[in-house]
């Protein structure tokens, strides 16, 4: 359902996201594969509190101790196991925010423990971990996104990755409570020094390939707002 990130440093592990319900397992033996202990495992950044993007951390916690990264208008969410769901923007979106209404207050999420509310610009040197927390929000009211200073960036929902890599672009998140500070979170984005994305969703993608889709929603909201003046123009007249 949801991509989870492993991030490896000397010190620790940060990960980034947790999966569905029933997935941690996976994290787990992942930390396995590469030779480390789930107690190397000392934060986990959940980017939005959605289930499908915090769902399998109670394992993972359970067998790691974890910290758990959220922004505070999620961590309610977070530390009781609730379910929130994003207004669809299109009419596939808006069946799956019906579909989401229906069956995630069914799948009684665990609650996470030791949960640590976060603002923008939370550095994480100190840590271990050379990068920066932004808070951008649109996609939900809790959107975070981690940017290295290589120029990693973990996006969570705020931007779609290519759903069949080299054929569909990136694309703004067809599911959001908020369009304009979705807009306003990817001009951050860009200004943030990332240079590629690692979304919650869909294939890696370059911050280059953000650009055109940026600039073409930049040009339809001048469109639509210059409409929008002729029209009030218009009609005074
Ligand atoms: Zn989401």
């Amino acid at each position: 359902m949801a991509y989870s990130y492993l991030i490896e440093t000397a010190e620790m592990l940060f990960l980034v996201d947790g999966g569905m319900a029933g997935t941690g397992h996976n994290i787990l033996d992942r930390i396995a594969e590469i030779g480390r202990k789930p107690a190397d495992l000392l934060f986990a950044m959940v980017t939005h509190g959605h289930a499908d993007h915090f769902g399998g951390l109670a394992e993972v916690q359970e067998a790691s101790g974890c910290a758990i990264i959220c922004h505070p208008s999620h961590a309610n969410t977070v530390r009781t196991g609730g379910s929130i769901v994003s207004p669809g923007l299109n009419v596939f979106a808006k069946i799956y925010e019906r579909i989401a209404h229906f069956a995630l207050p069914k799948l009684k999420l665990d609650g996470l423990r030791r949960v640590i509310a976060v603002e923008d610009g939370t550095k994480l040197h100190r840590f271990g971990l050379p990068g920066e927390i932004l808070y951008t929000p649109g996609h939900s009211t809790g959107d975070l996104t981690l940017v290295l200073d290589d120029g990693s960036a973990f996006v969570g929902d705020l931007v779609q990755g290519r759903r069949i890599p080299k054929i569909t672009p990136p694309e703004f998140s067809i599911m959001a409570v908020d369009e304009p500070a979705m807009f306003a979170s990817w001009r951050l984005l860009l200004a943030s020094g990332a240079k590629v994305l690692y979304p919650g969703h869909g294939s890696i993608v370059a911050i280059a390939d953000i650009l055109p889709v940026f600039r073409r929603r930049a040009a339809r909201t001048a469109r639509r707002k210059l409409r929008l003046t002729a029209a009030a123009a218009h009609a005074q007249a």
